[in-house]
């Protein structure tokens, strides 16, 4: 595909806020966005030139949306594989493609993967019912987290078990649903890699943001990490081998284990942009959004120059809800336009200068 014109037409799959944000910075840069998904009253397609409403597993419906794209990409990894492999068949440019969904969505294949990559992970094992969990759990040294293989997210379809607990109870709890158990990895720190791929294979890693969780949910994500250069240098090669080797074009995240002796243990990938990369529109000469935007269309990378220190808040359920004291904070907010705030859900964020 040769490189798009400011007025072209970019689809996105998928109507959430990282599609929203997407299509805001894709209109900056004048392009139109079409957002496709199944909601009604989306976040994204409110801020799109066009939405279409439609089911993932509907090829009919998904295939005449994208014959009036001039691109597609997605804005989260949950789109099934054999919707993206209609539309590739049948001529559409899909950009990061089929590849990386089919990976990222079992939690099984994606650690075989990156492991096949050369990039380390936690011990693990496949869990089809509760009798394969006592062996791998003593070998794990008796501690271990058991997930469900396939769309679990912010911590959701996880069980952490010791040897001896009723693993029968563990596997009920995720709806006895094939599963992964992981060795308990004691880590130090989080921290992730967001990395851009151009359509030519040029990668850029923005400085590393050291994320914090509460109950499985990124919380807060600080820049920079104060990791020391070698680590720093470690976890952006092992992002950029596993770019390369999904042949990927746009931004993803790697994200990982930092150990006491400053080893790492990569989790898990996400094949979209991300939630501990949104402080990069405010802090970075090019933010994420604008970087996935700029590579799906062909157009080369933008610089990744961090300008100031910076702290990235996630805004939770009714935490959005008070204006008065969100409207003061010191910072740059951002609100999805999400209609209802349920606990937990992700509803916003401030991004903070740190000084
Ligand atoms: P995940 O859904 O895999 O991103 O997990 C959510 C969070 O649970 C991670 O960010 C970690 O804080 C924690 N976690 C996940 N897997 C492990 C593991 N194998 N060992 C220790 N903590 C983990």
């Amino acid at each position: 595909m040769t490189p798009l014109k400011a007025g072209s037409t970019i689809g996105i799959l998928g109507g959430g806020q990282l599609g929203r944000m997407l299509a805001s910075s894709a209109a900056q840069l004048g392009f139109d966005v079409s957002i496709y998904c199944p909601e009604d009253d989306c976040p994204a397609a409110r801020v799109a030139a066009s939405h279409t409403f439609g089911q993932y597993n509907d090829p009919a419906a998904l295939l005449a949306w994208a014959q009036s794209c001039d691109v597609v990409t997605y804005e989260f990894e949950n789109v099934p594989v054999t919707a993206a492999e209609a539309l590739i068949a049948a001529g559409i440019t899909v950009r990061p493609g089929a590849k990386p969904l089919e990976v990222s969505q079992d939690r099984l294949t994606e650690k075989a993967f990156l492991r096949e990559c050369g990039i380390p992970t936690a011990d693990f094992a496949a869990v089809n019912a509760p009798d394969d969990i006592a062996d791998p759990i003593k070998a794990f040294g008796g501690k271990g987290i058991l997930k469900t293989c396939r769309d679990g997210y912010d911590g959701k379809g996880q069980v952490r078990l010791e040897e001896g607990d009723d693993y029968v109870a563990a596997c009920k709890a995720l709806a006895n649903a094939p599963s992964i158990l992981e060795a308990f990895v004691p880590f130090e720190l989080e921290v992730s890699v967001i990395v851009a791929r151009d359509a030519v294979g040029d990668t850029l890693c923005y400085d590393l943001p050291r994320n914090e969780h509460v109950n499985g949910i990124l919380r807060r994500s600080v820049v920079p990490s104060n990791l020391a250069e070698d680590v720093v240098k470690n976890a952006c090669e092992a992002a950029e081998k596993l770019a390369h080797a999904l042949e990927y074009v746009g931004v993803l995240a790697l994200e990982f284990f930092v150990m006491k002796d400053g080893s790492l243990m990569a989790n898990e990938f996400a094949p979209r942009v991300h939630n501990s990369g949104h402080w990069t529109p405010e802090a970075c000469a090019t933010g994420q959004f604008e970087q996935h935007i700029r590579a799906v269309v062909g157009w080369p990378l933008g610089p990744v120059t961090r300008f100031h220190d910076v702290e990235m808040l996630n805004l939770l359920g009714e935490e959005a809800m008070v204006p008065p004291e969100v409207l003061s904070a010191d910072g740059v907010l951002t609100l999805y336009g999400k209609r209802e705030a349920k606990a937990g859900r992700k509803m916003g964020h401030l991004v903070r200068r740190r000084v």
